[in-house]
């Protein structure tokens, strides 16, 4: 049905009911002015241009108020990450309840194993994917290392199998099935950073539960980019960044989801601080500790407010726009890409990401022959941004917010020239 031509991809994108949104965001360009044909949404999204108005009408109240704005600014202070909740809780499918926004996505995962990874003598291991991301392997071995327990032995890879790219979920059930009773924890990324490759949340949650280990979710990849219905997925928590596809800035602050089965448990083990204290007596200073229900009920800290209206610039956008319509372009953009790199008629490259629309968000995972850095250092040369990552794939995320079906296309060409 898609056709390779310059003249189709523009068609697409007259008919692209999104496609207006691309001029709501700073596009970098080269020294020409063209725009870069940035697939890196991945890594870190692009700039709303409405991001710098938020930041600023809260530098004009601090300005203004002093200590005051914590009420008196025209968002005041105080409840300000509850500003965020609703929308963040739609975006992965959750009950505001269930949701905060808080600390960073390492950060959250520690908080959230102090709570879910409750080791005994015979039951302490955790499961990982063996393509796990860096910052979540060092944590959960970390966590180990915390509670006495040996990294080597303490951690199970849920592997691909010899010769394949993806995972399959028949081999995480084998290993819980196996070695179910000595599992405390299943910790996996819902979208595969490397592979792109979408999990089934739900399958992973019912294989966990089944043994009773505890499941999170690290949704660094997946929130924005899938609609990962984390309260029906019945997972038991889950974190992630909003600096890659929720276009809130470098390092910029992380959501945290606990599921309501767990929200009003104040015997859970955690750690406390005056924000995850009870609100009504939170400035009384001298009471005892009295846990907050919710996913409130882990914050530590009063909230960075420049940082979170950056993330509140972005989730109005999302707001308005909806995961639904951004989903439906997202498989046609993504689908649109796939197409032209299949026909193109060489060896030296292959996509390892699923190609069912199903088990992928945007990400295509370009897997080049024997390790061939230099293709991805053409692309850069060329204004081309996509990302290299050892040992031998180029990432690219075509974002349904800013990107077009023509940048799609002018990319392959492009590589088709530099193959
Ligand atoms: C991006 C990413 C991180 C980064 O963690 P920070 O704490 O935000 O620095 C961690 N885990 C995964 C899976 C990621 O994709």
């Amino acid at each position: 049905m898609y056709k390779p031509t310059l003249d189709y991809a523009q068609q697409l994108d007259k008919e692209d009911k999104l496609a207006h949104l691309r001029a709501q965001f700073h596009i970098p360009k080269d020294k020409d002015g063209n725009d870069w044909l940035y697939f890196t949404g991945n890594s870190l999204g692009l700039q709303p241009k409405q991001t710098q108005q938020y930041i600023q009408q809260e530098l004009d109240d601090w300005a203004k108020y002093g200590v005051e704005g914590h009420f008196e600014a025209r968002n005041p202070w105080m409840p300000y990450h509850e500003f965020l909740t609703n929308s963040m809780a739609k975006i992965v499918g959750a009950k505001p309840l269930e949701v905060v926004v808080m600390n960073t996505l390492t950060t959250n995962l520690h908080l959230l194993m102090v709570s879910f990874y409750q080791p005994t003598k015979t039951k302490y291991k955790i499961v990982i994917e063996s393509d796990a991301f860096p910052s979540d392997r060092y944590a959960v071995q970390s966590q180990l290392k915390f509670h006495g327990f040996d990294t080597e032995d303490g951690l199970i890879e849920w592997k691909p199998r010899e010769g394949e790219e993806l995972l399959r979920i028949e081999d995480l059930e084998k290993i819980v099935d196996e070695q179910g009773d000595e599992i405390a924890l299943l910790l996996i990324g819902g979208v595969n950073y490397y592979t792109g490759q979408y999990l089934d949340i739900k399958r992973i949650a019912e294989i966990g539960h089944a043994k009773n280990c505890m499941v999170g979710i690290d949704l660094a990849h997946g929130a924005g980019n899938i609609s990962p219905e984390l309260h029906d997925s019945g997972v038991d928590f889950a974190a992630w960044c909003t600096y890659k596809y929720l276009n809130s800035g470098p390092g910029s602050l992380a959501g945290l989801f606990v599921h309501e089965k767990h929200t009003h448990n104040k015997d859970l083990p955690r750690f406390a601080g005056w924000w995850n204290h009870n609100k009504e007596t939170r400035f009384n200073m001298r009471q005892p500790f009295d846990v907050m229900p919710g996913a409130e009920g882990w914050q530590l800290s009063n909230p960075p407010i420049l940082s979170m209206a950056a993330i509140r610039a972005s989730l109005d956008m999302f707001e308005e726009v909806g995961m639904e319509a951004l989903r439906a372009k997202s498989e046609k953009l993504t689908g649109y890409f796939e197409y032209l790199i299949n026909q193109i008629d060489t060896a030296s490259i292959k996509i390892i990401t699923p190609s069912n629309p199903k088990e992928r968000g945007c990400q295509l995972s370009i897997q080049v022959k024997n390790a061939d850095k230099s293709l991805h250092k053409k692309l850069t040369e060329n204004n081309i941004i996509t990302d290299w990552r050892e040992p031998d794939v180029i990432r690219c995320a075509p974002v349904p917010m800013y990107n077009s079906f023509e940048d799609v296309f002018r990319m392959v060409e492009k590589l088709k020239e530099l193959l």
